[in-house]
Parts: structure tokens; sequence; C-alpha cells
């Protein structure tokens, strides 16, 4: 009998697996994902409308295949524009993953896989409502892993952990707000919050308390090519030289579709070190805000009911009025306390990793950024065999740098299927 291919996860990253696998002529997939439909996710199940795609529309059709669904075409069908709400794409993606699906053989598991170990000719997948799936190959697409909590063991209505889960109703009569982080998930935490209370009035902490910058379209520096091979201190040169010439915008568009070409040149030092050096202000410069948020956190700011302040968060203490939010330098009082930070950097933050961790299905990235993978996307075991398990998206990253945007989840989908079927 036919072995199956088990994709785990089922946001955009596992839907467009399950698209490449279908298009590439496999049959007999099964996909793991606790929420109802396919391709939302955690960035696409967004329900608020004011939380918008960070990029336009084109670019999340940016290394398309001949036979792909198109989001632009389906989006001018409903005369949207630019910075459309994160929710369409969801809407776009499970469309899609309906249509091809139709016929084939494709079964969606609607809970969480909890372990997998392998067998004799493949590899058991369990699930939690106990389930065993056995396949010739696995996909894992799960995502980013868990925040990392500012209150650990602290159970409070007014602390929240995770930012997704933050609904309007949280935000009524919550007016100071203090947010821990700076990056596009605090501008949406932001924006939400404004909107459910006119008299919200926002504090974001961090180390470095930047917000990103405003996106625009710019024509890319053209000769961006000419950097692939070089080491990060001689990129950095040359980037600095640029720099007096062109508009940084265009300098930063020009690089990014030369990411992955660069990192994977990179020895494992010069990774290194750009991570120590140079990742901070990459990231910053890279990941950009739609421009209707960038403006609606400027009239905040100007109106004086939002602004920055350096220092890291280490201890919430909540008392009945209040809760005491002790900063690295001074101490705040807050109503409400949203945590961005970002996702946890420990694999063992998430069940399923930790199992095969311990198991050795998977090993860490040495530079802790995610799963060790070979350029094919398959999962490098701690004895060093090939494995029959695969790694999709985020947490990717420490072999390819760009992993987390829809168009490098594409194409290393396509690069996953092709693994497979030889
Ligand atoms: C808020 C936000 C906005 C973004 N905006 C953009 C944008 O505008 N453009 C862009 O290109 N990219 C954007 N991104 C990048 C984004 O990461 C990708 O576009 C994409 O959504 C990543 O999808 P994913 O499937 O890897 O992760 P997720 O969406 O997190 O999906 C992972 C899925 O795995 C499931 N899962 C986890 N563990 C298990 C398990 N054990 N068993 C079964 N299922 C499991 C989860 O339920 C989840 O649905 C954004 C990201 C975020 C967080």
């Amino acid at each position: 009998m036919k072995l199956r291919i088990v994709i785990i996860g089922g946001g955009a990253a596992g839907a467009w697996m399950l698209l490449r696998l279908l298009q590439q002529g496999h049959e007999g997939i099964d996909i793991v994902e606790p929420r109802a439909s396919l391709g939302r996710g955690l960035a696409y199940s967004a329900r608020f409308d004011k939380h918008l795609l960070n990029v336009t529309t084109p670019k999340m059709d940016t290394f398309a295949e001949a036979d792909d669904p198109l989001f632009e075409p389906w989006l001018a069908e409903r005369a949207e524009h630019d910075y459309a709400p994160r929710r369409l794409y969801g809407d776009f993606l499970t469309e899609a993953v309906s249509k091809a699906v139709a016929g084939k053989d494709v079964r969606h598991f609607q809970t969480m896989a909890s372990t997998i170990r392998s067998t004799d000719d493949g590899l058991a997948i369990t699930l939690t409502d106990g389930t065993t799936l056995t396949a010739s190959h696995a996909v894992l697409a799960l995502g980013n892993l868990p925040p990392k909590f500012l209150a650990a063991g602290i159970s409070d209505p007014r602390i929240v952990e995770h930012p997704w889960s933050l609904t309007p109703g949280i935000a009524q009569e919550r007016d100071r707000v203090v947010i821990a982080g700076t990056g596009l998930t605090a501008l949406d935490a932001v924006v939400l919050i404004a909107d459910a209370n006119p008299k919200a009035r926002f504090t974001l902490a961090a180390a470095h308390p930047l917000t990103p910058p405003c996106d625009r379209t710019v024509t890319p520096w053209a000769d961006a090519e000419h950097i692939i091979g070089h080491s990060p201190a001689a990129i950095w040169g040359m980037v600095k030289r640029e720099l007096r010439q062109h508009d940084w915008y265009e300098v930063v568009d020009g690089l990014r579709g030369h990411v992955e070409t660069i990192w994977t040149r990179w020895t494992h030092e010069q990774r290194r070190s750009f991570m120590r050096h140079g990742a901070r202000l990459w990231l910053h410069h890279r990941h950009r805000s739609p421009p209707p948020t960038w403006h609606r956190i400027e009239e905040l700011r100007t109106a004086g009911r939002l602004s920055l302040r350096a220092g890291r968060i280490h201890r919430l203490t909540p008392h009945t009025d209040r809760i005491d939010v002790d900063l690295t330098a001074g101490t705040l009082a807050a109503d409400l306390v949203v945590n961005t930070t970002g996702p946890s950097l420990s694999l063992r933050s998430h069940a399923l990793l930790s199992v095969l961790l311990d198991a050795g299905l998977v090993t860490e990235c040495p530079l802790g950024l995610g799963i060790a993978i070979d350029d094919d996307g398959r999962c490098r075991t701690r004895d060093g065999h090939p494995s029959r398990i695969f790694a999709l998206g985020t947490l990717t990253r420490g072999q390819f740098f760009e992993t987390v945007a829809v168009p490098h989840i594409r194409k290393h989908a396509g690069d996953i299927a092709t693994a497979i079927a030889g």
C-alpha cells in the first residue's frame, strides 16, 4: 500500500504545501490542523478588518508558479486595494484549497499532532484524539513558537500574553495601556484597542523602542546582486556607499530578493556575526508598517496618546485598581498590559517539537534559529540520517533566513514537494 504524506499545521504554510503536493501529482495527503479552515493559521484568521497585510497586493504573489491561484486578480474582483485586511488573504487561500482538494484523496484531521515515531517503512503520527496516521513523509508547518510569557504563573484578564487573543471587549474602560514590544504586532494591538476605547493612552516599551517604518513602493536598487558572495562586513561597506546615492528604501528593497542567496553562501561564522551585529538593523528596515496603520499610530502620537519607552518589562504586580509594570528604569501603572514581544526561541516551548528533539528526529539549528534542515527542507536527525520529516516556514530561518513571508513559504513548499517525489 502506498504510504500517505502528512502535513502538520494548516496555516498558510500547510495550505501552500498541500497545493504544491497536489500540483506535482501527489495524492493520499493528510493535513492535521485544529482550525476548521485551512490556510488561515495565525496571521490570516484576523477578525478585525484594520489588521492589514503589510505589503502591496502583487507582493503576495511573488514567486508564483504557472498553476498557482493568484491573490491580486482575486482581490481586484472584490474591489479591494493594497494593504487589504489580512482576513481576505485567509478567504482567498481557504477558497483555493477547497477547489484544489475537490475529488482528491485529501483528509483534514481537525486536531493536533502529539507525537511522531519512525517505523520500518516510514513514520507513525499520533494525534491528540488517539488516531494514528502512517506516512512515508511528514512536513512540519507549525508556524511561530508560542510567546514567551511576561508573567508566567499570573492569571489576570488584564494581562494579555497572547496578543492575537485581544478582543475589543477586553479594552473597554481600560485606559492606561502598556504594551511590551514596539513591532508590527504591537501596532496591531494599539489599532484594535484605540478603536474600542477612545480614551486609551499607550506606552510601548522595548529595549530598543523603534516602531516599524511606513511601507512605500520604490524602484529597488538594481545592482544589489553584486553583493552576493561577500562577507557581512564587506556588504555593510558596499551598502553604506549605496546609501549616499539612494534612498534606504531602494537599497533595502533591492537587497530583499537576494537575502536567501547571500545567507546560504555565508559560512556559519559569517551568519553568526550577522546575527550579532546586523540582524536587528536589517529586520527593522525590512518589516514595514502598512500605511493606514502607520498613520493611525502617528495620529495617536501627535495627540499625546502614545509614547515609546526604553526598557524591558521585568515584573508585573496586579493590584485591584492597577497593575504595576516594573521596567528596567521606573514603574508604570496600567489597566491593561499586552505582550507583543514575539515568539519564544526555544523549540522546547512546542510540545510536538519537544517530543521530536527527545527522539532525535529533529535537532536544533546551531544559531538558535529553529530546526536544523538541509537545502531541500529535510530535517537533520541527531545521528545524521536523512529524515523523512521536512520543515517549512519560520522554523527554518537558520537555513534560509527569509522564510516567514508567503512568497518564500510558497517557494520552499515547492522544493519540499520535489524532494518528496525524488
Ligand atoms: C500578524 C502577522 C501578520 C503577517 N502579515 C504578513 C503579510 O502581510 N504578508 C506576508 O507575506 N506574511 C505575513 N506574515 C508572515 C506569516 O508568518 C506568513 O505569511 C504565514 O502566515 C505563516 O504561516 P504558517 O502556516 O507558517 O504559520 P501559522 O499561521 O502560525 O500556522 C501554523 C499552524 O500550525 C498549527 N499547529 C501548530 N502545532 C500543531 C500541531 N502539533 N498539530 C497540528 N497543528 C499544529 C496551528 O494551529 C497553526 O494554524 C504575518 C505574520 C503574522 C504573525
